[in-house]
């Protein structure tokens, strides 16, 4: 990653920092975007902007990342109203498709613009204090209001927002009391970022709903204040050459070969999700049940390991996603384990190392990522990459509605995850595909990740933002 697109300090404001605490002190946390940012912000100098729990004890820098930490502080009220309210529960299900029914609690809203603005007051005082006015990257669903409060406070610098979760229709945009807000703070921003060309279409077509008189040439828009922003679609994607080394690392052969040994004799179904009611666990539950319940002989034949790594379990959908999830698995296994073999399917809540992690990707001969609405999907490029790595041939079985989808065209097997019987299917054919048909799309796969990797992106997006502010 030599050629950083632009010369400016780096600002990065996103609702967490990318550090945690850990037993041996504060450490950069393990993530796509951080060792996405890390090369540019040690190339450029800056900043990463935000929140913690334990702000006061944040340190200004930690070893690894080269950059200064500015930790904003927030109040148990305002963490309840923002992020557990309007960010989790009103913006997560509407964008999702409403695939749980978002709350509409003005009380939240007035949390959500309220931290918006002590973010902009704190990235208003970093920028003070630098010597040029740095580029400012906001990311993400929590901080929508963001790019308007900073427009006039930061006036010569770049500005950027990047969407890490679907945009919805308009239709379903119509239904937030403050959608007006929510776009007009986007549209301030010089660029603003989506994983594919359905979102940013979506973003448009709500855009023009709002405003008359906006036109979409290409991927700019034209405003009737006659500014213009570039709406642009660019896939967020893995560190390939970081996966492919782990994934032959000695720590993940030697995890992968406990785990052969356990899973001996089966052919392996995985899921690997947060427990997130948009990932489709349930619905893929249910397809394994009927796959069993029609093929007696795969009960002592399949295993399917699914890693449900913690998620917002102070969240009451989280946590009855989490007794449905467990109570179908005990169901599952209840009615099909056979006596003198091992259950059928294995369930782990908890997040595993990452050369576990690599190990699991490797022993799949079906990876399942169906999710109900998914903004893209990083399992799944890190799946493809762990096999290629290591010359496996295991079959992507991709829902329908994960961002990856458009990326990765016929290879994967393609499914809709609301249709349970016909999931079910998919999974017997997944298992049926000739050997040299599974190593060819494999490797398809693998290239259309390694054609576009994370360095990519952020050069991309970068890029876009440069050139944008630059425009009359
Ligand atoms: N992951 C992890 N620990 C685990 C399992 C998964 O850190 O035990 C990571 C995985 O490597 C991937 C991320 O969690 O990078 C999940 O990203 P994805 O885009 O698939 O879904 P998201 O959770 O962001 O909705």
């Amino acid at each position: 990653m030599s050629d950083v697109p632009t010369d400016r300090p780096l600002v990065v404001i996103a609702n967490r920092l990318p550090v945690g605490k850990t037993d041996d002190g504060w450490k950069a946390s393990a993530g796509g975007l951080v060792t996405a940012l890390r090369p540019v912000i040690e190339q450029t100098g800056g900043a990463w902007i935000g929140w913690d729990d334990d702000a006061a004890s944040v340190p200004r820098n930690v070893e690894g990342l080269a950059c200064d930490l500015h930790a904003v502080a927030l109040s148990r009220a305002q963490v309840r109203g923002y992020y557990h309210g309007f960010s989790n529960r009103t913006v997560w299900p509407l964008f999702h498709d409403l695939v749980a029914q978002p709350v509409i609690d003005r009380s939240w809203w007035r949390a959500y613009s309220e931290v918006n603005t002590h973010f902009a007051e704190v990235v208003a005082d970093v920028v003070k204090k630098m010597p040029t006015p740095p580029l400012l990257w906001v990311q993400d669903y929590h901080l929508m209001l963001l790019p308007e409060m900073l427009r006039s406070r930061c006036p010569d610098s770049p500005l950027g927002f990047f969407l890490h979760i679907p945009f919805p229709p308009p239709e379903l945009v119509a239904r937030l009391p403050w959608r007006n807000q929510l776009l007009e703070g986007l549209l301030a921003a010089d660029a603003v970022g989506f994983h594919t060309r359905h979102y940013r279409d979506n973003f448009v077509r709500s855009v023009q709903q709002l405003y008359t008189g906006v036109s979409a040439l290409g991927d700019t828009l034209a405003l009737p204040d006659g500014r213009h922003v570039r709406a642009v679609a660019h896939p967020i994607s893995i560190d390939v050459d970081e996966f492919s080394e782990l994934a032959v690392a000695d720590e993940t052969e030697a995890e992968l070969a406990e785990l052969r040994e356990q899973f001996a004799g089966r052919r392996i179904f995985l899921g690997v999700d947060r427990l997130d009611y948009t990932k489709g666990i349930r619905h893929r539950l249910e397809s394994i049940q009927l796959l069993l319940e029609r093929n007696p002989a795969l009960r002592r034949e399949v295993a399917f390991i699914q890693i449900a790594v913690p998620s917002r379990d102070d969240v009451k959908e989280y946590r009855e996603l989490r007794t449905e999830v467990e109570t179908e698995v005990g169901r599952i296994n209840g009615r099909f384990t056979e006596p003198g073999h091992d259950v059928p399917v294995h369930y782990l809540y908890r997040g595993v190392s990452r050369a576990k992690l690599a190990a699991y990707y490797r022993l799949a001969d079906v990876m399942c990522v169906t999710p109900l609405k998914d903004g893209m999907n990083l399992v799944a490029k890190e799946f493809v990459t762990c096999q290629a790595a290591a010359g496996g041939d295991g079959v992507l079985l991709l829902s329908e509605f994960a961002g990856a989808l458009l990326e990765f065209g016929h290879d994967p097997v393609r499914c809709n995850p609301f249709d349970i019987e016909g999931m079910s299917y998919l999974m017997e054919a997944a298992l049926d595909l000739e050997a040299d048909d599974r190593r060819a799309r494999l490797r398809r796969l693998a290239e259309a990740v390694r054609s576009w990797d994370v360095f990519r992106w952020v050069n991309g997006q970068l890029a876009e933002i440069e050139r944008s502010s630059r425009r009359p």
